[in-house]
């Protein structure tokens, strides 16, 4: 299992998905952790409800660009609703709140990130790009978001 984990994390590393800027946003919020030196732009396109398009940019280490990467793909597609609970889940995944077994079904590649929990330094990292893109659906887009 933990193999397959660092797969996934080492694959959305190497080939972050949505990374790029997006020209239509609604959106737009930056989001640092400064612990790290993490540091990425989240972009949202809304149709109604609904994240239409979600993309990323920025630099960071291989935890927080993956994490990115997988969130822009867990994200697009989903309503606003709905991506709020992917935000408490994944929080709870990387603080060791959740079990690894557990909702395992709707968490897919996210388990990937079940084990930053037993790296309390990493959990800000992991959870950088997440913040931020919830920081944009619910319209708190005005500063940036820090981790600390
Ligand atoms: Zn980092």
């Amino acid at each position: 299992m933990r193999e397959l984990y660092r797969e996934v994390i080492l694959d959305h590393n190497k080939s972050p998905r949505n990374y790029r800027k997006l020209e239509n946003a609604d959106t737009m919020v930056e989001g640092f952790n400064p612990l790290c030196g993490d540091q990425y732009t989240v972009y949202l396109k809304f149709e109604g409800d609904v994240i239409a398009d979600i993309t990323f940019e920025g630099s960071g280490c291989a935890i927080s660009k993956a994490s990115a990467s997988v969130m822009s793909t867990v994200l697009k597609g989903k309503t606003k609703k709905e991506a709020e609970k992917f935000f408490e889940k994944f929080h709870k995944l990387i603080t060791g709140e959740l079990k690894p077994g557990e909702h395992i079904e709707t968490l897919g590649k996210l388990s990937a990130f079940s084990g930053v929990c037993e790296f309390p330094s990493r959990v800000k990292c992991a959870g950088l790009a997440w913040h931020t893109a919830r920081a944009a659906v619910e319209g708190d887009d005005k500063k940036p978001v820090s981790t600390e």
